[in-house]
C-alpha cells in the first residue's frame, strides 16, 4: 500500500482506537494533518467509556498476546510515555480463568503457548487455587490459569483522556460531527462527508468507528462483519474481601473483579437475547437474578450477601467471522485502513493497534508486531482466524 509522512489523514471515530491511531501517527513522525471526526465528544455511548477496562494475555491467537504485552508495558509505564500527570490506575492483579476437568490438557497447552510468547501464566490445580484464593469454591474446577504479570485492569476513561490530550498537544484536530458518507474516486477514499455539510478531503481514511463500523462501510458495498452486541455490567457491594482478588472468569460464563470498594461483573446473554443492539443501551437487568448472582454465589458463597448498586450496558463491536479485530488496508480502496471489530478486547489492544496503523501509513507495512493475520484479506476470503478465548 502507499505510504507517506505527510498529507491528510482523517480518522472516523475518536474513541480509544481512533485516538491511539492519531497519537501514534505523530509518534511515528507523520507531519501532515490529522483530523479525528467524533460525533459525540461526551463519549456517553462509546464502548471505551462503558467497558470493563481490563487487560489479559490469555488469548489463543499469538498476535493478540503480542498486542496485549505491548499494551501492558505502556500501561505500566504510563507516566514515562505521557508525563507525570498521567494516571490510569493500572492494577496488575491478573486474570484467573477457570476450566473444567476435560479442559486441563487444552488449558495447559494454551498457557505454554502464551508463555512462549512472553506472557507469564501459571496453570494451577484446585488445591493450589484453594491456597491462593480462600473463600472461592473450586468445586467442579479442573484447572485455573492465572496471569501473574501483564494482566489486570485500569481506568479506560483516564486512558482515553490522556491520549486525546497528548494527541491534541501534538497538533491533532478533533472535529465534532458524524461522518455520513465516504466518497471514493479512482479506488481511493477521496473525502468524508460530515453531518454539518462539510467535506474533508483525505489521503488516508482510518475506520475507527467501533460497533458502528460495519454499517458505515456497507454504503460502499463493503461487507465488514462488525455488529453491535449489548453487554451488561453489574456493579455491586459485598462484605466479601480477598487480598489480590483477580479478574475472575468462571467456567460458568460469569466474570467478576473488584472496582474500588465495589465489584463489577457480568455474563454474556443467551443467544436468543443477543440480537444486534441497534442503539439499545438498556441493561439486561433480568440476567442479574436469573443467571449472574446464582452462579456467582455458587463460586463465592459469601457473595450470597451483596447489594446491587447499578448496571450499565455498552456495545461490543463483534466481528462475527472470528471475534478478532480487523487491522489493515482494504484491498480495493487502498487508502481505507480498518481498525475495528475487536470484539471485547479493543481497549487493551488500542496502543498496539495505534502503533500498527501508524506504521502502515508511514512505511506501508507493519514493523513492530506483524498484524497481517488480522488484515482485511481473511474477511474478503472468509477465512476466519478464530480466537478461542472469547468473553
Ligand atoms: C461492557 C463492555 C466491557 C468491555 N470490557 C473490555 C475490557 O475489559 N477490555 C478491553 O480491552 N475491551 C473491553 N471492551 C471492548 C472495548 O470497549 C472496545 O473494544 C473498545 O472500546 C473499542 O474502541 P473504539 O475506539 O473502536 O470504539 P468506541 O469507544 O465505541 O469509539 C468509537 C467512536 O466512534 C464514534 N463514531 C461512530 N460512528 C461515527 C461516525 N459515523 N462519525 C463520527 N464518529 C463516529 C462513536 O461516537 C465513538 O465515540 C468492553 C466493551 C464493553 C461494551
Amino acid at each position: 500500500m502507499p505510504s507517506a509522512n505527510s498529507g491528510r489523514v482523517v480518522i472516523v471515530g475518536g474513541g480509544i482506537i481512533g485516538s491511539f491511531c492519531a497519537w501514534s501517527l505523530r509518534q511515528a513522525g507523520f507531519a501532515g494533518s490529522i483530523t479525528v471526526v467524533e460525533k459525540d465528544p461526551t463519549y456517553q455511548y462509546s464502548s471505551t467509556a462503558l467497558s470493563a477496562a481490563s487487560i489479559r494475555t490469555q488469548f489463543g491467537t499469538p498476535t493478540n498476546i503480542q498486542m496485549s504485552l505491548f499494551g501492558a508495558h505502556m500501561f505500566r509505564n504510563i507516566k514515562a510515555v505521557f508525563g507525570e500527570e498521567a494516571d490510569i490506575g493500572f492494577q496488575e492483579k491478573g486474570y484467573l480463568i477457570l476450566g473444567e476437568s476435560d479442559q486441563i490438557a487444552e488449558r495447559v497447552a494454551a498457557a505454554e503457548m502464551q508463555c512462549a510468547q512472553g506472557a507469564r501464566i501459571l496453570a494451577l490445580d484446585p488445591d493450589e487455587l484453594g491456597v491462593r484464593f480462600p473463600g472461592i469454591s473450586f468445586d467442579g474446577v479442573g484447572i485455573g490459569t492465572l496471569g501473574v504479570q501483564h494482566e489486570g485492569w485500569f481506568d479506560a476513561w483516564s486512558l482515553l483522556s490522556t491520549v486525546r490530550r497528548s494527541a491534541r498537544q501534538h497538533g491533532v484536530h478533533y472535529v465534532q460531527a458524524a461522518v455520513e458518507t465516504l466518497e471514493t474516486h479512482h479506488a481511493r477514499v477521496a473525502s468524508v462527508g460530515l453531518s454539518n455539510g462539510e467535506k474533508i478531503p483525505c489521503d488516508f481514511c482510518i475506520l475507527a468507528s467501533g460497533a458502528l463500523s460495519g454499517r458505515l462501510v456497507a454504503s460502499l458495498g463493503i461487507a465488514l462483519p462488525v455488529v453491535p452486541k449489548k453487554r451488561t455490567v453489574f456493579c455491586f457491594k459485598t462484605p466479601f474481601r480477598l487480598e489480590n482478588f483477580p479478574m475472575l472468569f468462571d467456567s460458568s460464563g460469569i466474570w467478576v473483579r473488584p472496582e474500588g470498594d465495589s465489584y463489577i461483573g457480568g455474563i454474556q446473554p443467551p443467544a436468543e437475547k443477543d440480537a444486534d443492539a441497534d442503539g439499545d443501551f438498556e441493561p439486561h437487568h433480568e440476567l442479574f437474578e436469573e443467571l449472574f448472582w446464582p452462579l456467582l454465589a455458587t463460586r463465592i458463597p459469601a457473595m450470597e450477601e451483596l447489594r446491587l448498586h447499578r448496571a450499565w450496558a455498552g456495545h461490543y463491536e463483534v466481528n462475527t467471522l472470528d471475534h478478532n479485530g480487523v487491522v489493515g488496508a482494504h484491498d480495493e480502496l487502498s487508502n481505507l485502513i480498518m481498525a475495528t471489530g475487536f470484539s471485547g478486547h479493543g481497549v487493551m489492544h488500542a496502543p498496539a493497534v495505534g502503533r500498527g496503523v501508524a506504521e502502515l501509513v508511514t512505511t506501508g507495512e507493519f514493523r513492530s508486531i506483524d498484524m497481517t493475520p488480522l488484515g482485511w484479506g481473511r474477511i474478503r476470503s472468509s477465512t476466519p482466524l478464530f480466537e478461542s478465548i472469547v468473553y
